[in-house]
């Protein structure tokens, strides 16, 4: 084989859950073909690269399983925190994105893909982006994550201008985008059919986005309902709610992933169980924006229902990192505090969403979310040495509540090493992050948000916010 991850604790995420305290990881080319004991997987195999782990613990690699990669990360920090969901992408977000040239699609996703890497994630699903979806598939493929990516698109909308589609327009925009990444790809950049999602999609474009992604065999990813406006949007336009709505169209299926769900009826949820929906939870954006998870959430009810539920990080500039096991901890401190309910989520079932369920909403299931035989060679070295793993018990717990991308010590991605010893090996950082700080103060400058700030400092701060 080409490489023996061992000596580690290795948690498979299998369908028995199995952990082999002293495990290793045999590889060979872009799969796994044996996960067990070190004394067994030493004994059969001859490798051409050892990579001994003891004391580590050894998982697949996380799945991020809803990220805007395009422009976005060029202003974090920028953009003011206290500002509510619609202020944000209206008044904020829409003037970076029609300022954004191809370059700095590309840089700030490969920004997203080389934070990701860094902090244990392996494979993510992208938002749709804004313009250029081959720069995307390109900065995927340069950075060695497998990403799924498309183009974002809507019809409904009359503003801004140049994001104005009709229906046709749309649909083939979709349709090219497909062909688009196909044509970058090595098999790491994959494509898939992207609205924007909430109530921006006319009938016709949500049947047909889904057909096509039918057709493809690919995911159809959209954003609904993070707050109630959505519901009430759907309601006046048809009577329905949200999810009941695309159930009576026909767009629903195991093809669909539906990020947010935060406002739905119980009602939705057996619709998304009967359809085997996936939702995409983004606790970091509703931390920072208000979407009531505690309150009014319904996620840990999904669970239940048997819904496939997978995390995101979401905008960069609303959500202000990617790193994933932040994520899961923010996610269960939500629930169990908004619920005053300690029971209501657990490390293991966290640790779950982070991987098999993202593989689940990437439409991965086969490749990707546990260390088996035949899938792809996708894990993370996660090192114990910080004070943070002191004792050593259960390492799952560990993950979820100790620790963060921190302890990452190196990402296995396709069979290929690309993070050794916390850093990159398939780009130079240094030099990635010298072109991010000449590209974001321009792509900034000419989106005018220096002067929307200065506008701001002028508004007196009130307790209800800045929205
Ligand atoms: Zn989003």
């Amino acid at each position: 084989v080409d490489l023996l991850v061992r000596d580690a604790c290795v948690v498979t995420m299998d369908a028995d859950r199995r952990v082999h305290a002293d495990g290793a990881v045999a590889i060979d080319g872009e799969r796994i073909v044996a996960v067990g004991a070190t004394a067994d997987l030493a004994r059969r195999y001859a490798p051409r690269r050892t990579i001994a782990a003891a004391g580590a613990v050894v998982t697949p690699g996380l799945v991020n399983a809803h990220q805007h990669v395009t422009g976005d990360l060029l202003a974090r920090g920028l953009i003011p925190d206290r500002l509510d969901h619609h202020t944000i992408i209206g008044t904020w977000f829409y003037p970076l994105h029609l300022a954004e040239t191809r370059r700095d699609e590309g840089l700030s996703a490969l920004l997203a893909c080389a934070e990701m890497l860094r902090y244990g994630t392996t494979a993510f699903l992208e938002s749709g982006t804004a313009w250029y979806p081959g720069a995307l598939a390109g900065a995927v493929e340069r950075a060695g994550i497998l990403g799924v990516v498309g183009k974002r698109v809507w019809d409904l909308p009359r503003e801004p201008r140049r994001f104005r589609l009709t229906t046709g327009q749309a649909l083939r925009a979709l349709d090219q985008a497909v062909r688009t990444v196909r044509q970058r790809s090595s098999g790491n950049a994959r494509p898939a059919i992207t609205l924007v999602g909430h109530a921006t999609a006319s009938d016709a474009l949500l049947v047909g986005a889904s057909d096509l992604a039918r057709a493809h065999g690919l995911r159809l990813a959209m954003h609904l309902a993070p707050v109630e406006a959505d519901v009430q949007a759907f309601l006046r336009r048809s009577g329905r709610r949200p999810v009941e709505h695309l159930a009576a169209l026909g767009v629903l299926g195991p093809h669909v992933t539906l990020v947010h769900l935060v406002h739905v009826s119980d009602r939705e949820i057996d619709l998304l169980a009967e359809h085997g929906v996936s939702v995409v939870a983004c606790p970091l954006t509703a931390a920072r924006l208000g979407y009531g998870f505690g309150r009014v959430g319904k996620h840990p009810e999904m669970l239940a229902r048997g819904v496939n539920l997978a995390l995101g990080a979401d905008n960069a500039s609303a959500a202000n990192t990617l790193d994933l096991l932040k994520l899961a901890f923010l996610l269960a401190g939500l629930y169990v505090d908004g619920r005053q309910d300690a029971g209501v989520l657990g490390a293991a079932r966290l640790f779950e969403l982070l991987t098999l369920g993202g593989a689940r909403a990437l439409g991965l299931a086969d490749e990707i979310g546990s260390l088996e035989a035949g899938k792809r060679a996708d894990l993370v070295v996660w090192r114990r040495d910080g004070p943070e793993w002191q004792p050593r018990w259960d390492p799952v717990q560990a993950l979820v509540h100790a620790t963060d991308g921190r302890s990452v010590d190196r990402v296995v991605v396709r069979g290929r090493v690309v993070v050794e010893r916390g850093r990159l090996t398939t780009l130079s950082e240094r030099a990635l992050y010298r072109r991010v700080a000449t590209a974001a103060p321009a792509l900034v400058a000419r989106a005018g948000l220096p002067a929307l700030l200065a506008a701001m400092a002028e508004l007196p701060e009130t307790s209800g916010g800045r929205a």
